[in-house]
């Protein structure tokens, strides 16, 4: 799903800048990955769609805030999500590219969608939150679920909790939620500790993985080996719909995660065949966050892009020179990223349980709260 429109959703001077998503798309361009996909333009949401996420009261609060920029209350006229003129348009033609996403990987048109502007997911029902105006995860997981889809897993790799997510499908046993993120002791939202596992019926089915600050590649990958494909597997999904923030690299600005390219590409390639393996090839696949906007997000989620397609990039391909080019004349003066990868192989090591380190107590902690409601063993390292 692409439209220029996307560029759009623009706070201003703010960490969330949509160059990230203009560079992602030229990067791709260039490599060829956009020749082989269907390139779709989004339709807004309209106000039925909005309405099964968010209350009347705050979809009107966004209407007003869109043309008073005094506007303030709903979390919005704040620092995180400040007011920006067309605010209700852009924010609803992201809504609706997730929309559309997941209605044609439903539907079979498509195997999978990415949307790479989507994956708002702290937007709550009645308040805008981290940057979150609309909660797009909830609209396509909805439109999946009155589509038809009995059972739906939902993996946010984001480096923020899922917390917009997990809270809606908190009471719904039909969506497994599954965050890894960074502890939320030392990070926003504050949620997604291993205890919250979902109420009711539901219980088990909200799965949360909280890694410590400083987590690699290896580390990252350990736990989500240790957690994810498990739980998807045992939970048996018609879809998986993914939020692949990317703000678990290195260098990103607002947290504290040690990924490379390489290993958010290698995390982006085991959920395409999470799809394969355990959802019927369905895949819906979400952007998210991520500040490093020139030197992280157009090389991962390009990486995203050709995996869907089937054809994924090699990290030592070359990044096109037109690339760089475009970033000078606009007169970006930050080191350019030569290659797709950053030469890093990751090379997790399995999760065994009695490991000591803040890492694998992190990973047992989580399977003994989440696996046994999901008649998994949480001590057998092959669950
Ligand atoms: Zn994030
Ligand atoms: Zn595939």
């Amino acid at each position: 799903m692409w439209d220029e429109g996307y560029l759009g959703y623009d706070f201003g001077e703010h960490p969330l800048n949509p160059i990230r998503l203009d560079l992602t798309i030229r990067l791709a361009r260039e490599l060829g990955v956009l020749d082989r996909l269907e390139v779709l333009a989004p339709r807004p949401a309209d106000e039925a769609q909005l309405l099964t996420a968010h209350t009347p009261d705050y979809l009107a609060a966004v209407r007003v805030a869109s043309e008073d920029p005094s506007f303030a209350g709903f979390g919005l006229g704040t620092d995180d999500d400040p007011v920006f003129p067309g605010m209700y348009a852009a924010s609803a033609l992201i809504a609706g590219g997730s929309a559309i996403a997941a209605q044609h990987v439903w539907d079979g048109h498509s195997e999978h969608a990415v949307n790479i502007a989507g994956g708002l997911h702290h937007a709550m029902p009645g308040f805008a939150s981290g940057f979150c105006v609309f909660n797009d995860v909830v609209i396509a997981i909805r439109t999946l679920l009155a589509a038809g889809a009995r059972k739906i897993a939902y993996v946010d790799i984001d480096v923020h909790h899922g917390d917009g997510v997990q809270a809606a499908f908190y009471d719904d046993p039909r969506v497994l939620t599954i965050s890894l993120h960074q502890d939320p002791r030392t990070l926003f939202p504050g949620t997604g500790l291993p205890i919250e596992l979902g109420v009711g019926d539901a219980e088990g089915t909200s799965v949360n993985v909280a890694l410590p600050p400083g987590t690699d590649d290896a580390g990252w990958l350990r736990a989500f080996n240790a957690v994810v494909p498990g739980a998807v597997r045992a939970f048996g999904p018609d879809v998986l719909v993914t939020q692949d923030g990317c703000d678990t690299h290195h260098e990103d600005p607002l947290a504290n995660l040690e990924l490379s390219v390489d290993g958010q590409r290698t995390a982006i390639a085991a959920l395409h065949a999470l799809a394969h393996e355990a959802a019927n090839g369905k895949w819906v696949a979400l952007g998210g966050g991520g500040y490093g906007v020139i030197r992280c997000v157009p090389r991962t989620w390009t990486h995203l892009l050709a995996e869907a397609s089937g054809e994924p990039v090699p990290p030592e391909t070359v990044v096109p020179a037109a690339w760089g080019e475009h970033l000078r004349k606009r007169g970006v003066r930050a080191e350019l990223p030569r290659t797709m990868g950053e030469g890093h192989t990751p090379r997790p090591t399995p999760w065994a349980p009695g490991g000591d380190s803040w890492l694998d107590r992190s990973i047992g902690a989580t399977r003994r709260a989440a696996f046994p409601l999901l008649g998994l063993d949480p001590d057998d390292p092959r669950d």
